[in-house]
């Protein structure tokens, strides 16, 4: 898609301030530091429209980003961030947990992990969770830029492998800030889920 308007329209904590217009939502999950922002960001063409870098000890909230009138990305704050206290921790998965069990305007979740490492435990938890209710996840792995391409096979078969990846409702895409790499598949996999 060639986006030329985006607007943060709702920062939510519960479903009283979701949007109420109806359109499509695609959320954008991933702990923290895994290039959220930077793929917003290289998604809808601009530089720094969703902030890099979370802001740990600021209000966790979901972010609705109204994407050329016709969709909502959903920017879910990062997980796994060593610092947020246990009340922060439950806060954040009850406000998750009410967005995408309850959710109809949910079409698809892109779920970041880093193309370099192995996923963490929070990253097969989270994978683990969405995958059970059953919504379109693709899992993009991102700064692939780090890694060379003839590595690519491998290094997916690794991440695949440790989250337990199911082919029947996920699918699978290495992607760059840096090169814009997988731009356009991930764009072509929202707009087949829109
Ligand atoms: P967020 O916390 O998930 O929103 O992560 P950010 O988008 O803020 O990125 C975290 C750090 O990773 C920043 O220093 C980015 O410059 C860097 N980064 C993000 N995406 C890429 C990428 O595709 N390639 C490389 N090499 N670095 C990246």
């Amino acid at each position: 898609m060639d986006v030329h308007n985006v607007d943060m329209v709702m920062s939510a904590v519960s479903a009283a301030q979701y949007p109420t217009d109806g359109k499509p939502e695609i959320a954008l999950v991933g702990r923290s530091n895994v290039g959220k922002s930077s793929l917003t960001n290289t998604l809808i063409q601009r530089k720094n429209f969703a902030r890099t870098s979370s802001q740990p000890g600021k209000t966790q909230t979901l972010n609705f980003y109204n994407v050329e009138d016709k969709l909502y990305f959903v920017d879910v704050p990062g997980y796994g961030y060593a610092k947020v206290s246990k009340k922060q921790r439950e806060e954040f998965g009850r406000m998750i947990e009410e967005y995408i069990t309850s959710r109809k305007q949910l079409r698809g979740i892109v779920s970041l992990v880093d193309a370099r490492h192995e996923p963490t435990e929070d990253d097969v938890s989270m994978y683990e969770w969405l995958h059970y209710y059953n919504i379109p996840i693709l899992i993009v792995a991102t700064k692939s830029d780090k890694i060379s391409k003839s590595k690519f096979n491998k290094y997916a078969s690794n991440i695949k492998q440790t989250l337990g990846f199911d082919e029947d409702d996920s699918e699978f895409q290495f992607f760059s800030s840096e090169t814009k790499y997988g731009k356009d598949q991930v764009w072509e996999w929202i707009e087949a889920h829109m």
